[in-house]
């Protein structure tokens, strides 16, 4: 193989990209980045659509390992929207002098480990070749959109669009017959401001989700100093206990409260905004008539913002609450009572086909001009079978993990070796603050590689048995979880005997940052080096 050579290949420009490219290259590493898009950013990068902006407190979606960059930015609101994350990764970048590693525009094709030279060898779009000893992909774990394939959608004479690949020009809504198909966390952010600027907008919904409110708003004066003055404290507080939201602490069963006392948290909560309605009661991921509690609350004021109640009814969910992504919302529910839009329930009449100029469900046509994907993605390893990455023995991840995810802290998948994927499933990923996990597994990577180089090593893979070990931890956190019950992107059915797992490690970094560092104090149980 001809081509460059470099220590560590990075995959991905967004918000772990930029940080494990920094902390490689400060380790001594020789490092490249590979980005398929013109910018920093990831899935913000493509994320652009109206409304679009974080479901997370910014001051726990953010870089919290540089005091530098944690004082110096000033986030406006308590969530960031998508243009000022885009403004935060972009500075963040150059103030860690990152860009210059990055090649743009570039995806990577290929991805194949020899042991002939113990090198992967990559192959772009560019026909660029380059070998490099560990490979890192900071791909995410929700950023290969979910396709797209309505029958005669090839048909359709009007403008089409994915919320997660929003164009990066000016898309005009004002006067516009749009339709959106889908409402989880990209279609609700994007239905108020869609409804907005249409002049009819058509919502297909196939499943109702929970949305709360956010209660955006300006950033609390005082809490980012606050933060600020204690900030390793704060991040070692995180990494040992981030499960709860800053507003809650020691939550007790349902039971435990009178009714009147469980109303006046669950209406204190409701004001407060956020993820704390899943969070509110400690069995509320446990236990059905716990959830049941905090679900038929959230019915409640969902009947009671809807005005006609038969489109309440459709948009109250049946499942227990949390066990599929909480929406936070900004005007939701509030969008359903304009004149003009509309609310089409797809479980009572299916998407039959896309025409010429609309969207045929069986029971009628639906004429628009713009019609707009919210489908979601293909979680997890969707990105990683785009790289088209294969070990020795020509298997892809997706190959090994055919029953569920197969990984030693949801990092190492065995049989690949030097090959790394941060806040993949058998981590908390979807379910932790990204940030921070991204920091966390990328020191991992680079004091695992330091490791190495002191002990002569030149080779690191997940066991056989590690994995065994992990997955058996992982199924024992879920086990309870009424999460695992409920068809959801995080959890994996297997067709033969429709036995369920849950991917994501599912107690949050309370349990799993402590698991990681006590196997790795174990001289690294779960891999093996050479
Ligand atoms: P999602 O939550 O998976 O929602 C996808 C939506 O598309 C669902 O309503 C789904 O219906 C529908 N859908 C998918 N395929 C369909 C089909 N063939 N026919 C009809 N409907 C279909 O995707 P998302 O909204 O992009 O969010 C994904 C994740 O990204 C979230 O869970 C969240 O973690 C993250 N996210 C975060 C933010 C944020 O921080 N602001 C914003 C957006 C996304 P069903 O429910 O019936 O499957």
């Amino acid at each position: 193989m001809t081509g460059e050579a470099f220590d560590v290949a990075v995959v991905g420009g967004g918000l772990g990209g930029i940080y494990a490219s920094h902390r490689f290259r400060d380790e001594g590493l020789s490092v490249v980045g590979i980005e398929g898009a013109s910018g920093f950013g990831g899935v913000w990068y493509h994320n652009g659509y109206p409304g679009s902006r974080v479901d997370v407190d910014s001051l726990d979606y953010c870089y919290l390992f540089s005091r530098e960059i944690f004082e110096k930015w000033r986030w406006p609101e308590r969530y960031a929207s998508q243009p000022d994350l885009m403004a935060y990764l972009n500075w963040a970048a150059d103030l860690l002098d990152v860009r210059g590693l990055f090649r743009f525009d570039t995806w990577l094709r290929e991805a194949r480990w020899s042991s002939d030279d113990d090198r992967w060898h990559l192959v772009t779009d560019r026909g660029e070749r380059i070998a490099c000893r560990f490979l890192v992909m900071c791909t995410g774990n929700l950023s290969e959109p979910k396709p797209v394939s309505f029958a005669g959608l090839e048909r359709f004479r009007g403008e089409c669009l994915q919320t997660n690949r929003w164009p990066h020009r000016e898309v005009p809504l004002d006067g516009r017959r749009i339709g959106i198909v889908g409402t989880g966390s990209s279609g609700a952010q994007a239905i108020p401001v869609l409804a907005d600027a249409a002049e009819h907008l058509v919502v297909f919904q196939r499943t109702p989700h929970y949305a709360v409110p956010a209660q955006n708003g300006p950033a609390e004066p005082g809490l980012q100093d606050a933060i600020a003055r204690d900030l390793e404290t704060v991040r070692e507080d995180s990494l040992a206990r981030f499960t709860l939201p800053r507003n809650l602490e020691n939550p007790r069963p349902a039971a435990s409260h009178s009714p009147a006392k469980q109303r006046e948290l669950l209406e204190r909560q409701w004001e407060c905004g956020g993820h704390g309605m899943s969070y509110l009661f400690s069995d509320i991921g446990t236990d059905r008539a716990a959830n049941e509690v905090v679900a038929e609350f959230v019915r409640e004021k969902i009947r009671a913002r809807v005005n006609d109640p038969v489109l309440a009814a459709k948009l109250c969910p049946d499942y227990p609450i949390g066990t599929r992504r909480l929406i936070l919302e900004i005007g939701y529910y509030e969008a359903f009572n304009r004149g003009n839009v509309t609310l089409v329930d797809t479980r009572e009449a299916p998407i039959v086909e896309i025409t010429e100029t609309g969207v045929r469900t069986a029971d009628e046509h639906h004429e628009v001009d713009l019609l707009i994907f919210a489908l979601g993605f293909r979680p997890f390893l969707g990105a990683i079978d785009r790289a088209g990455v294969r070990n020795a023995k020509d298997q892809s991840p997706r190959d090994v993990w055919a029953r569920g995810p197969r990984t030693v802290f949801g990092l190492m998948t065995p049989g690949f070796p030097n090959f790394f994927h941060p806040t993949n499933a058998g981590s908390p990923s979807v379910l932790g603050p990204l940030f921070l996990q991204n920091e966390f597994h990328s020191d991992w990577i680079a004091d695992c590689i330091a490791h190495m180089r002191r002990s002569g090593c030149s080779i690191v893979e997940a066991t056989e048995e590690g994995a065994d070990v992990w997955g058996r931890k992982s199924a024992a956190v879920a086990e309870r979880m009424l999460r695992r019950q409920v068809d959801n992107y995080m959890v994996h059915v297997n067709a033969d005997d429709g036995s369920r797992v849950f991917q994501p490690w599912g107690a949050g970094l309370a349990t799993y940052v402590p698991e990681v560092r006590a196997m790795t104090a174990r001289d690294y149980e779960g891999f093996a080096f050479r």
